[in-house]
């Protein structure tokens, strides 16, 4: 394990409301650096032109603030790094861990139609082919993905989970218009802003595989990683509107006061024995993301009631 020092983050991104659990992936990131002594950041995922929007990321700082999890430097923005993506991919290229694909719209079609006949996944001749007959029309670019072995991570929250390679296709880095895929824009940015564990929720699990490739093509250090389980409504379905609020913003406007949300939220899936009130100066003190339970949490009204008037 890495002797640098902790820097983790929230990479949200910006396209509505803040949802329950983005701020307890926040408040956990923000635990975890205040117990090790470390840093927590803020990244803004505005990769997706058609859906980020200034006032999603006003909600984002506003919700921060009310909770009370300030980040310790000025937030990144992701999009406005696309030439430092473009650049990785290039370098990948140089050294090999990546390729062009040129395979027209026609003939993936056909690849994907055999690959799925034949019970595998989908595989580009010019992975193999030399960059000399390379044809004059659009291309994107893959990353040499190993086709044989195990990828294994190691996730402080849910432990080991082994993918076979041969299931895992040649990850897209660039798209036809050069844009960066979102695996390639994460890794460079955790890598630049020198994150050390990306603690963030289960529905990107598969993605530490594919990001692990890319560190390793470029030779850098692969953060620890720990994925957080999601919060449920009290009927253990997703979380939704009609559980009666989901988004922080409802949260404060129903009168629930920032200290009890942050302590109801430590206690979703990380505990302290059976202590139900703890102060900030206790979870710091306690906080360890290897105690955070896998399984789904549950939104309980009456214990985060319990918590809010007890402030
Ligand atoms: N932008 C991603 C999301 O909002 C998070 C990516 C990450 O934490 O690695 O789901």
């Amino acid at each position: 394990m890495s002797d640098r020092p902790v820097r983790t983050r929230i990479a949200p991104s910006p396209t509505g409301d803040m949802h329950i659990g983005t701020a307890r992936t926040a408040l956990f990131n923000w635990l975890y650096a205040r117990h090790t002594g470390g840093q927590f950041l803020l990244r803004i995922e505005d990769t997706d032109r058609e859906r980020s929007t200034p006032n999603a990321v006003q909600v984002i700082f506003d919700g921060l603030k009310w909770l009370g999890l300030d980040p310790d430097e000025e937030p990144v923005f992701q999009f406005a790094r696309a030439d430092r993506h473009r650049e990785v991919a290039q370098a990948l290229l140089e050294k090999g861990a990546a390729y062009k694909d040129f395979m027209t719209p026609e003939e993936l079609e056909a690849e994907r139609e055999l690959a799925r006949a034949e019970g595998r996944v989908v595989r580009s001749p010019w992975r193999d082919r030399s960059p000399n007959d390379a044809p004059d029309r659009p291309f994107v670019v893959r990353l040499k993905t190993p086709q044989t072995g195990e990828t294994v991570i190691d996730d402080q929250v849910k432990g080991r989970i082994v993918f076979q390679n041969e299931n895992l296709d040649d990850l897209i880095l660039l798209r036809t218009d050069g844009t960066p895929t979102y695996n390639l824009a994460v890794v460079v940015d955790d890598h630049d802003m020198g994150i050390t564990h990306v603690i963030r929720g289960d529905d990107h699990l598969n993605n530490a595989a594919r990001q692990t490739h890319i560190y390793q093509g470029m030779g850098w250090e692969v953060p620890a990683w720990a994925h957080l389980p999601m919060i449920h409504g009290p009927d253990g379905k997703k979380l939704s509107k009609r559980h009666g609020a989901q988004a922080v913003s409802e949260f404060d406007s129903m009168g629930y006061l920032p200290e009890a949300m942050r302590n109801y939220l430590a206690k979703l899936g990380w505990g302290h024995g059976d202590d139900e009130i703890f102060s900030d100066e206790q979870a710091k003190a306690w906080f360890d993301i290897t105690d955070v339970v896998s399984a789904p949490a549950r939104l309980d009204w009456d214990k985060l009631n319990h918590v809010n008037n007890h402030y």
